[in-house]
């Protein structure tokens, strides 16, 4: 397989903090349509890996490179553009307004609260927020004040916003925490349905819906990748018994 299969394309990447290897030569391919879960014990460098990624943190060493383009050194924004969404574990929704103003404000257009409230919603955005609803589960709750969602719908909504920039890669720490069973239920279904022409990359603890969720699996350990390939792959594989079980 050549790397323009390839959405996203990491290689050797490499970044120190204060002489400290966070990410040790890291290698790491993520397919198109490809739900991939990141695991590993705390302080592994997954979150760290993210940062990368995003253009939050910059590489000390190695490359990044998403749709086949070098984007090891770009802006965050520039990154946010070319297609890369993220979402942190706290939902950074707009309380106040309600559920289609959230996703209205997201369109690319009109990235400041107070341009987008301006800006004259055209028949192109609301068929996108109708669409980005229906994606989220949230198509009936329109009209509701943001700040009235449970939980799990403000998480839903915030993936929402990021969907309304179309991204084609999207990455998501930790999305099931503090939710229900049921949101947890159906946030496993609209994770199989967003993956559908988009690559996510998720940070997950829970291992059942890892199980549930992820096509291919990363495990990490002390920056590296220690292990990779289908849950019960890695389950089985003794480095990462080892490095759970601490033997
Ligand atoms: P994980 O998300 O797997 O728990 P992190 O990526 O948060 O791991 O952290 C990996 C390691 O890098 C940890 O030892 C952490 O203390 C260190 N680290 C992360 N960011 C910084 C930073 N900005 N400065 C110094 N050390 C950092």
């Amino acid at each position: 397989m050549s790397n323009t299969d390839f959405v996203l394309a990491i290689e050797d990447l490499t970044v120190s903090f204060d002489g400290f290897k966070a990410i040790d030569a890291l290698t790491l391919y993520v397919d198109r349509g490809e739900l991939r879960v990141i695991i590993g014990p705390n302080g592994a460098g997954k979150t760290t890996l993210l940062d990368l990624i995003c253009g939050k943190t910059k590489a000390s060493a190695g490359s990044i490179k998403f749709k086949n383009q070098e984007m090891t050194r770009l802006a965050e924004h520039k990154i946010v553009r070319a297609g890369v969404g993220r979402k942190f574990q706290t939902p950074s929704i707009y309380e106040n307004l309600s559920v289609f103003k959230n996703l209205e404000v997201s369109f690319p257009r009109g990235r400041s609260v107070l341009g987008a409230l301006g800006f004259r919603c055209t028949d192109e955005v609301k068929e996108r927020v109708q669409s980005v609803a229906t994606e989220i589960g949230l198509a009936d709750a329109l009209d509701t004040e943001a700040g009235l969602l449970s939980h799990g719908q403000k998480q839903w909504l915030e993936i929402g916003m990021l969907l309304m920039q179309e991204p084609e890669l999207l990455m998501l720490d930790e999305p099931i925490a503090g939710m229900s069973v049921r949101e947890r239920e159906l946030t496993a279904d609209l994770l199989q349905r967003i993956c559908k022409g988009r690559s996510v990359i998720v940070i997950e603890h829970d291992m059942d819906f890892v199980k549930r969720i992820a096509h291919k699996v990363t495990v990490m350990h002390q920056g590296k990748i220690l292990a990779e390939g289908s849950m019960e792959k890695v389950q089985a594989d003794p480095k990462v018994i080892d490095v759970y079980l601490g033997h």
